[in-house]
């Protein structure tokens, strides 16, 4: 199955039209014979049809918005970044336990920005804000920004931006693989360049409309070729019969694949690792079973452990003993496999 993000429909907000971009985009797809419409007004969308919350689901995820980003701020993205950097919202990935699931409600269709230059000012006056300490900016944190980048480019001009940098920094995740145009931009080692990865048994299961691992692996061997700065989120880890094999099998085909593609010099010291246990909220599994009522993911409360958490929102998550021999097992996997890797948490 391809995974090219092509949408079903396109709306776009009237202001768009007064930027390059967004005059650009509403022709091209207009030429590419997908329906193109105008937005009444900023954050309304109608017109996504879906007579159950599983069909109006699907359409939002073929569904793109052209959009103005008018907020003059970043929110903030503790701990791993100091502020999210805003590209794009939702994806049209179908990933079952997708983290942006609560969120984004039931209606997640995809919204791209076509102020680039006014949001990356943004990050250059909260950059400024903070000097001389290094800033450091998520760009995933509202999305997978890699499947619209074939239409916007703005992750490879965001990359570059932070290349110019000094005191900036910048890192995404994905779970794709369209990757090529990112390979040539002057990073400057001011990026790092993270993939999402799962065993093939979960992400066949689970991600639908996503990349297999095999060919997220092959993308990081080349990231790496281009000298970025790269990671792996391994995330979210299950266990079922036979997981601790298949995710060494995972591991040590991405050793495998690094190790023939690092460059000269690279050592595995420069590679981040984080790692996630499955967990879900009472509100996600609401959310996931209204939109994938024959989900089979395990979300049985009476086999885990009730975590509090911040805001009232508590969380499942695997039982002690079960979490303490998930992290032994992944911090010897990583000691194994990526030795001098810099392993960020296992949570
Ligand atoms: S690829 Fe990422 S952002 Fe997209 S649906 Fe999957 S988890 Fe969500």
């Amino acid at each position: 199955m391809s995974v090219e993000f092509i949408p079903n429909r396109v709306f776009y907000e009237p202001g768009a039209l007064d930027y390059p971009l967004g005059k650009t985009l509403v022709e091209r797809f207009l030429q590419m014979g997908v329906s193109v419409s105008a937005t009444a007004s900023h954050n309304r969308i109608t017109g996504i049809p879906g007579n159950t919350a599983a069909v109006a689901y699907r359409e939002a995820k073929r569904t793109l918005v052209i959009g103005v980003r008018r907020s003059k701020t970043f929110q903030s993205c503790k701990p791993s970044a100091h502020y999210q950097l805003p590209l794009v919202t939702s994806c049209p990935g179908m990933c079952e336990y997708c983290y942006l699931a609560t969120t984004l409600g039931k209606k997640p269709y995809v919204r791209i920005y076509v102020n680039l230059a006014e949001i990356l000012g943004i990050a250059s006056s909260l950059i400024q804000e903070r000097l001389p300490e290094i800033t450091q900016f998520e760009g995933a944190a509202t999305s997978d920004p890699v499947p619209v980048e074939r239409y916007t480019g703005a992750l490879k001009q965001t990359i570059e931006f932070f290349g110019r940098e000094p005191n900036g920094r910048f890192r995404f995740v994905t779970k794709y693989t369209d990757i090529e145009s990112l390979l040539d931009a002057k990073h400057e080692g001011h990026t790092r360049f993270r993939f999402s990865l799962n065993c093939s048994e979960i992400v066949k299961k689970y991600e639908h409309g996503t990349p297999p691992p095999e060919e997220r692996i092959i993308a990081s061997g080349k990231v790496l070729k281009a000298d970025y700065p790269l990671g792996f989120i391994i995330a979210p880890i299950f266990r079922f019969e036979g997981w601790q094999e298949a995710y060494r099998r995972l591991m040590e085909r991405t050793a495998e694949e690094l190790t023939r593609r690092a460059p000269l010099g690279w050592s595995s010291e420069q590679l981040t690792l984080e790692f996630i246990s499955h967990r879900y909220t009472a509100k996600a599994k609401a959310t996931i079973l209204e939109v994938f009522p024959n989900s089979t993911l395990p979300m049985q409360e009476d086999e885990r452990k009730f975590k509090y958490g911040q805001f009232g929102y508590g969380k499942y998550i695997y039982q002690p003993e079960e979490m303490k021999e998930m992290k032994e097992f992944f911090q010897e996997q990583a000691k194994f496999y990526f030795p001098l890797a810099q392993v960020e948490y296992f949570i």
